[in-house]
């Protein structure tokens, strides 16, 4: 550096001392340089949620904003959000109609949990992901890393209400058909259930006592 820089660079502190040494603005200068890629990643954040109370209802009004946001399916989001807060709920248009008042903090909760649950890569953290099936697994590709990872959805009580196919429940069934082995066999769920000791034709309520896979077997409790 020649003298008569340094006396420039010199004079330049003098003069505008706070350009040079008010840290925030320098922090800002540096994110400015940043090219805009970077500062959107970096930026990401779930959306802040605008909801108001409107009668015995809960009204979030920029849903599809928060859904395009997050590059999800709308119905996606929803059907999600209504298994984990327990309530019903209608898209109207751009907004979300929710039965009762949920308060605003657990909406954005629960959009949050979505956000790490489907949208967020867990390598890179961006989320410039979808959502690919592989069998019967959800995995969750990364279009700026490559990364990828399943899609666990943690279990939740309400979950397992959805389906009736599970060890110990009772379910109502038609037995439509007869297995090699004698048992009747129905469908349900997407289930094929098999029972023993039942004709073709019958309507039962039925115990599931196993479940492997898509597959079920059941003892008949009475019939219906
Ligand atoms: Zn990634």
């Amino acid at each position: 550096m020649s003298d008569e820089e340094m006396a420039e660079n010199s004079k330049n502190d003098s003069q505008d001392p706070e350009n040079i040494f008010d840290y925030e603005k320098l922090l800002n200068r540096a994110w400015d340089s940043l090219p805009d890629s970077v500062k959107e990643h970096s930026r990401f954040s779930v959306p802040n949620v605008d909801a108001l109370a409107e009668g015995n209802t809960t009204v979030v009004r920029n849903f599809a904003d928060i859904a395009g946001i997050l590059n999800r399916k709308p119905s996606h989001l929803l059907s999600y959000l209504l298994k984990e807060l327990g309530t019903a709920g209608v898209l109207e248009g751009r907004r979300v109609v929710f039965k009762g008042r949920v308060p605003p903090r657990q909406i954005g909760q629960k959009i949050e949990s979505y956000t790490k649950t489907f949208v967020l890569c867990s390598e890179c953290q961006r989320p410039d992901t979808h959502i690919v099936k592989e069998g019967r697994t959800q995995i969750l590709q990364c279009e700026a890393c490559g990364g990828h990872r399943p899609i666990k959805v943690k279990k939740g009580a309400r979950k397992t209400e959805l389906n009736p196919v599970r060890e110990g429940a009772e379910v109502d069934v038609l037995i439509t058909d007869i297995g090699k082995q004698g048992d009747g066999v129905a469908k349900a769920g997407g289930f094929t259930i098999f029972v023993a000791g039942v004709a073709k034709g019958a309507r039962v309520k039925i115990k599931i006592d196993r479940v492997q896979g898509r597959i079920a077997f059941a003892r008949k409790v009475m019939d219906i």
